[in-house]
């Protein structure tokens, strides 16, 4: 079988950074399941299609031509490498999340990530339902004040302003809906390791995690 290494856990826990260095040293795939949430609200809005009508907006994330080419993101030909990390995008991918028809649309989807040599995979339910044979299942967490230190930095990066005070008490809302909604939950596999990152730098999460790791 294919190897799995599953990451999960709330917004700005680093997550996508982590998967991608762990990718990156283990040679492995790497599958951003936020991005097909994120692809598919901007596939449902292009189409005009109403992203609170779930069967309409699954049947969009069935047949879109989604391309992963490096870090380039492509949508039937366009290049949405920079609208799908807007946090307006994310908003929108939340919504369209919470139907179970698009969770089942997109499951096909990321299975088929799943190539040799392996495959690291992002994201809220990585190691409780799409790859639950996974070989290792890491929730990281990090404090919402230290999440969202780090949402500061990147927006700042970007030329965006923010207050700290106002990101935080965002992304506890977004926890609160994450982890309280009937659909998908975000909670740990009963067998994952738990990390919590407030203190460590990434170099170390990555070592941490390696050390876990024994396909
Ligand atoms: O991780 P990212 O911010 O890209 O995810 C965007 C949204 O997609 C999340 O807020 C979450 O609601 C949803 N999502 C999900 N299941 C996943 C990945 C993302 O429900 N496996």
């Amino acid at each position: 079988a294919v190897p799995v290494l599953a990451v999960d856990g709330p917004t700005a826990s680093g997550k996508g950074t982590l998967a991608s260095q762990l990718a990156q040293r283990l040679g492995y795939h790497l599958l951003d399941s936020g991005a097909l949430y994120r692809a598919t609200a901007l596939a449902a809005q292009e189409a005009g299609v109403p992203l609170d009508d779930g069967e309409a907006v699954a049947a969009v994330a069935a047949t879109m031509a989604l391309r992963f080419d490096g870090d380039t993101v492509w949508l039937a030909g366009q290049d949405i490498t920079d609208p799908l990390r807007l946090e307006s995008t994310g908003g929108l991918a939340s919504k369209v999340s919470a139907h179970p028809p698009v969770r089942q649309a997109l499951h096909a989807l990321q299975l088929s990530f799943r190539r040799l040599p392996g495959l690291v995979a992002d994201g809220r339910d990585m190691g409780t339902v799409v790859f639950p044979d996974a070989a290792l299942k890491v929730f990281l967490t990090a404090s919402a004040e230290e999440r969202a230190q780090r949402r500061h930095k990147q927006l700042l990066s970007r030329g965006v302003e923010a207050s700290i005070d106002s990101l935080c008490a965002d992304l506890r809302a977004r926890d609160d809906r994450d982890q309280n909604r009937s659909v998908a939950p975000l909670k740990p596999a009963k067998d994952a390791h738990l990390l919590d990152n407030s203190e460590l730098s990434i170099e170390d999460s990555v070592a941490q995690v390696l050390s876990w790791w024994q396909p």
